[in-house]
């Protein structure tokens, strides 16, 4: 039996995320990815790699974002876009239970796209240039329980399809969650 997992892009690929600054987070959440990756590889669990749509939307130079900037129609159908042909796949795998065990689904909790557990959120928006109040604004983004945009929608996919699956978020201060799926 071989078993499959699907991953958020950046578990595999992380030029595609966002460039951060906080040198501490990233290191915590490297760790966390690298200690998961090599114990994958080790089992022999496949992964599958999910679309980034903040790279494929917004390119390699974007800003941060909270999810509510990300809450639009044409977000959410890019994403189902995205989606469709990794559903597809996925449906492909658990027809074929005699063959393939899928795990689960990895997302990245905080992120505005891909948190499962968690996701950003804040009022930010406007032409940065003309604020005077940009230090609060920038500040008034906090994590908080819920999706983000693309994990939303995926959830409304499976659930479309009757697939029930884990979805488990990567971060730092709760490893145990995609350490689990391994289990
Ligand atoms: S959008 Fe998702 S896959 Fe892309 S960098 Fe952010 S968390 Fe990673």
């Amino acid at each position: 039996m071989q078993k499959v997992l699907f991953a958020a892009h950046c578990v595999l690929n992380t030029a595609a995320k966002v460039v951060m600054y906080n040198e501490a987070e990233m290191a915590a959440e490297e760790a966390l990815r690298g200690k998961f990756l090599q114990k994958a590889l080790a089992d022999g669990i496949q992964i599958i790699q999910l679309p980034c749509p903040e790279f494929v939307l917004y390119g390699s130079r974007r800003w941060g974002h909270v999810s509510d900037q990300f809450d639009t129609p044409y977000f959410r159908k890019e994403c189902r876009r995205m989606l469709t042909e990794i559903v597809l796949q996925l449906k492909e795998y658990l027809a074929n239970s005699g063959r393939f065990e899928v795990i689960g689904i990895v997302g990245i909790d905080g992120s505005p796209s891909c948190g499962v557990d968690y996701t950003c959120k804040g009022e930010w928006g406007g032409n940065l240039g003309d604020r005077n109040d940009l230090p609060e604004v920038i500040a008034s983004a906090r994590l908080v329980e819920g999706s983000g945009i693309m994990m939303q929608e995926l959830r409304d996919m499976l659930q479309e399809e009757g697939i029930d699956l884990p979805l488990k978020g990567l971060f730092a201060d709760e490893p145990h969650k995609i350490l689990s799926l391994l289990d």
